[in-house]
């Protein structure tokens, strides 16, 4: 994984392009957002959020439902385990069908990006690129979904209130990371443009098409990435791990939520049927190898290359979850702990101070350029509460590459000196 992203930056750099340098651009990329103050973030991965854990047997499923709660610790998960039920009390008493009305006949629907989730791409943001998600909109989402279960279908197939839980919860996250994996194929294909036609057209393309086109009808790749978050949920590694009237609500959700989100989001739907799906990846690989909304290169051509807009990195592993600090994570935390979070204040002054860092001058907008004489330069984004993951991983990466859990051991000055360049004989 790191020697991907590692390979992708000097194919960058080969043509180039720096990420590092390139602060204003990201002016470019709207629909991303970024990590506030008070909070925190964890990684996890698919393997985490999809393990089967085996949930506690008990008698008799009715009564279960009256009294179980899913962690008397975390405020947090049982307030939204209240509201579940009320959704399922509701849906089985005569207000039922009024207070799902009621949730239903909101008119809008938040987007994704920037609030809940979004795509930081590689050639804008360096070893900070990734996928990012709130948890407070898993919540929220999870509540949606809840609102388009079959209930009665739920109980009658005996699943327990612990997997109604985790069910609900991923298949929440699952929409977000599904929507932003698709962000991460558009960037693939911008790779494997800039390495046949030896030209940077990802970033031309974010400049001409996805930012004039943004939050409006013609935006087609947050339409395509609605629909393939719809339509890949019916894929083996979803489906098999969820039950029947869990998976048919996500969709239901989904075909009422894509609608009320804002232009260009709200045309999801019309690109779920293959034929649709189809033509409209066509469209958009053509716009981004044109750079262009109107097509020189025949959207039809690429039947003869279908696959090139699969994703190069697995992105699996290092999704990165957003919590407020303190917060237990919902989702079992992969490689880094939540709490290891620094500012790029905080990374600054502990890089001069400690180990023989400067502040250069010249980094471009607000990024911080730290260098010292035969070591690796080291950039950061400028301002930043809370600096994502993957550049506290660039900056321990200097030093040897410890594991983030040692970050606090680098602010406080306890980290060995960097390993240095050897000078020539
Ligand atoms: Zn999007």
């Amino acid at each position: 994984m790191s020697q991907t992203i590692e390979n992708a930056l000097a194919v960058l750099r080969a043509h180039d392009i720096d990420p590092y340098e390139a602060e204003e651009d990201i002016a470019d990329l709207p629909g991303v957002g970024t990590i506030e103050e008070g909070e925190t973030v964890y990684a996890t991965s698919l393997e985490d959020i999809f393990r089967d854990e085996p949930t506690e047997t008990s008698e008799g499923l009715a009564p279960e439902w009256d009294w179980w709660e899913p962690n008397r610790d975390d405020e947090r998960l049982s307030e939204w385990w209240r509201e579940i039920r009320e959704i399922i009390r509701a849906s089985e008493g005569q207000d039922g069908p009024l207070f799902s009305q009621r949730r239903r006949q909101r008119q809008t629907y938040e987007a994704p990006e920037p609030l809940c989730a979004w795509y930081c791409p590689i050639h804008f943001f360096g070893h900070g690129w990734g996928i990012y998600i709130r948890e407070r909109c898993i919540f929220h989402v999870a509540l949606d979904i809840a609102v388009h279960v079959d209930w009665a279908a739920v109980k009658a197939s005996g699943l327990r209130p612990a997997e109604i839980v985790r069910q609900l919860l991923r298949s929440a996250f699952y929409v977000f990371f599904l929507h932003e994996q698709f962000h991460h194929k558009v960037e693939s294909l911008g790779f494997r443009l800039l390495v046949t036609t030896g030209t940077d057209r990802y970033r031309p393309y974010k400049t001409k098409v996805y930012r004039p086109n943004f939050l409006k009808p013609t935006c087609l790749e947050e339409s395509l990435a609605n629909a393939e978050s719809y339509r890949r949920l019916t894929e083996p590694r979803y489906k098999k791990r969820h039950a029947r009237p869990m998976l048919e609500a996500v969709q239901a959700y989904l075909a009422w939520s894509i609608p009320r989100q804002p232009p260009g989001y709200a045309q999801g739907m019309h690109y779920v049927p293959e034929g649709a799906y189809r033509k409209g990846l066509y469209t958009l690989q053509s716009q981004v190898l044109d750079g262009s909304l109107t097509l020189t290169t025949p959207a039809t051509h690429w039947s003869v290359a279908p696959d090139v807009i699969t994703s190069l990195m697995s992105i699996d592993a290092d999704i990165y979850v957003i919590l407020p600090a303190g917060a237990r994570p919902i989702f079992r935390a992969g490689s880094i702990d939540p709490g290891a979070t620094a500012s790029t204040a905080q990374l600054t002054s502990a890089l001069t101070r400690h180990y023989g860092y400067s502040q250069a001058p010249g980094g471009k907008g607000s990024h911080v350029k730290l260098v010292k004489p035969n070591a690796p330069n080291i950039h950061l984004p400028g301002n930043r509460p809370v600096v994502s993951p993957g550049m506290v991983k660039q900056v321990l990466g200097v030093f040897g590459g410890y594991p983030i859990s040692r970050l606090p051991d680098l602010l406080r000055g306890q980290l060995p000196q960097p390993k240095t360049f050897l000078s020539p004989p």
